[in-house]
């Protein structure tokens, strides 16, 4: 499968993090998937990115023409896709994508997981994103999530696309299982039709 990961570009000082992602992305390259994600080597992008690479993976940097040509070349990959915009960069990796892992990070890793959600929510795709659960960092966001729902502005049924793992190898293992559902294209084409 080609996955996405979306993470941090900062490097935590809780090494529980770096070791999350760098079992992350060796079991990508085990387990034969290639891996997508923002081109550069910053933070935890680098140690995902080099991690499958050590293991002979196969990764794919997408990243927007904007950042310096320092940033750019910062980190070695197997290819390098140049995008104009952030948003380019999202379309790109959504639509390239059979699945999508977020691990812990910032704005700009919730900015790509909520771009994926709001897909989903849609019915314009109906890909599944795991929040790898190291040190339960996504706690939080679940919590909001139950906020929303219950002050009526989400459908958890949504978050079945949703896949809330702390293991690594088990969420890349569930994402592989995952199965659409058959129903839901029929919601992107309601709305396709209604505008
Ligand atoms: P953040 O979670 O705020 O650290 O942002 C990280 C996410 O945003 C990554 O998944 C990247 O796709 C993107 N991103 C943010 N900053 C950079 C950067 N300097 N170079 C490449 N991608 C970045």
């Amino acid at each position: 499968m080609n996955i996405s990961v979306f993470c941090g570009a900062s490097r935590p000082s809780n090494t529980q993090y770096i070791a999350a992602a760098t079992l992350l992305g060796k079991s990508l390259a085990r387990e034969g998937h290639t891996l997508l994600y923002g081109g550069s080597n910053l933070g935890l992008m680098g140690v995902v990115s080099s991690a499958a690479l050590e293991e002979g993976g196969h990764v794919v940097g997408v990243i927007p023409s904007f950042f310096s040509e320092e940033i750019i070349q910062s980190q070695p990959v197997s290819e390098l896709v140049r995008v104009a915009s952030m948003a380019e960069r999202k379309e790109y990796l959504i639509a390239h994508s059979d699945a999508f892992v977020a691990l812990p990070g910032g704005i700009g890793t919730l900015d790509e997981a909520f771009e994926v959600m709001v897909a989903n929510q849609l019915g314009l795709s109906q890909k599944p994103l795991g929040l790898l659960d190291t040190n339960h960092f996504y706690q939080h966001l679940m919590a909001q999530l139950e906020h929303m729902e219950k002050e009526g502005f989400y459908n958890l049924t949504h978050a079945k696309y949703l896949i809330l793992e702390e293991q690594p190898d088990r969420l890349l293992q569930r994402l592989t299982d995952f199965k659409p559902d058959p129903d839901r294209g029929h919601v992107a084409q309601r709305l396709r039709h209604k505008s």
